[in-house]
């Protein structure tokens, strides 16, 4: 068997075009322009390149962006400072604060200061808390979002099926499995304790693989025609790779491409969500 792909940029550009069609609506029809402000502090030049991207993604579509540049020597004082402004500034309706952030930072009160309806990671606690309770009104986070879209837009079913996800990380691994089981799938998820992890991904009708480890996921843990969802970014001699072995395309049915699957949906899910907090905030 030869795997079908899991195209996240075609998936992406739809989301783009129902974004772009949606904000030209919304404008004719009087409303206001959404705006994603965008912090990045520090100079790193990975972050600072993921930055631009998501801006010129929000143009693209029609979504206004603001830019902040702090430096690497910003306390977290000064980027709280930052954040409340931006809470009280009635033209953002969506706040990216890019990570990794210096070590001196503490994020977890930089997370807590966010306005949790301008909060487009959906980190905040009460967003949070919302999807883990499975209610309305939380902001989902992106990569989960992303691959739970890429999923049941390439028509692959979720409901009642075994979806098993490797890592449990608040940021991927956690909310992706209460994404999965908000759609009716039955749920395990891995992480460095499991025992026999093969035993559990062998059951895996949908394998999220999320543990940032290149080569974990090798073809025999696979169940043939499984969808198979290579979230990780390993760099492995200056290249780009997941944490699928050789030959699982051979076994599944499904796969994400490393990268082209599951990076395009998180950007995608972020402008999606940049809408969002405006239609939230002002109706
Ligand atoms: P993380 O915080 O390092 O979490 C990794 C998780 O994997 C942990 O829960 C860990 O278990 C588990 N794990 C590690 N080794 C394992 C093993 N041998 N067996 C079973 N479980 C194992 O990473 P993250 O933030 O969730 O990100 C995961 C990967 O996704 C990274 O490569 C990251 O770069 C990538 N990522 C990609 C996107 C995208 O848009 N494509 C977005 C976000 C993240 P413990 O909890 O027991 O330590």
């Amino acid at each position: 068997m030869t795997a079908q792909i899991l195209d996240g940029k075609a998936v992406a550009r739809q989301i783009y075009d129902e974004v772009a069609n949606s904000v030209i609506e919304r404008i004719a029809r009087g409303g206001t322009r959404p705006k994603l402000a965008t912090v990045l502090v520090g100079d790193h030049p990975a972050s600072a390149k993921y930055v631009e991207l998501k801006q010129r993604n929000a143009r693209h579509v029609g979504i206004e962006s603001e830019d902040h540049r702090l430096p690497s020597t910003t306390t977290t004082e000064e980027l709280l400072a930052l954040t409340r402004r931006l809470n009280q500034d009635d033209s953002v309706s969506a706040i990216l604060i890019q990570q990794p952030t210096p070590k001196q930072i503490d994020m977890h009160r930089v997370v807590f200061t966010l306005d949790p309806v301008k909060d487009v990671d959906g980190f905040h606690p009460v967003n949070a808390g919302l999807v883990a309770l499975g209610l309305p009104g939380g902001v989902e986070p992106c990569t989960p979002a992303g691959i739970v879209q890429l999923l049941e837009r390439s028509g692959i079913g979720i409901e009642g099926v075994n979806a098993v996800v490797v890592g449990r990380s608040n940021l991927v691994g956690k909310p992706t499995a209460l994404l999965l089981l908000k759609r009716n799938a039955t749920v395990t998820l891995c992480h460095t304790r499991t025992r026999d992890l093969a035993s559990h991904t062998r059951s895996a009708d949908i394998l999220v693989a999320a543990a940032g480890r290149a080569g974990l996921i090798e073809k025999e843990m696979v169940k043939p025609g499984a969808a198979v969802v290579d979230v990780s970014t390993n760099w492995v001699g200056g290249r780009q790779i997941g944490d699928l072995g050789p030959g699982v395309d051979a076994v599944a049915g499904w796969l994400t491409p490393n990268p082209g699957g599951v990076g395009p949906m998180t950007r995608a899910m972020l402008i999606k969500n940049t809408y969002q907090a405006e239609v939230r905030r002002r109706g």
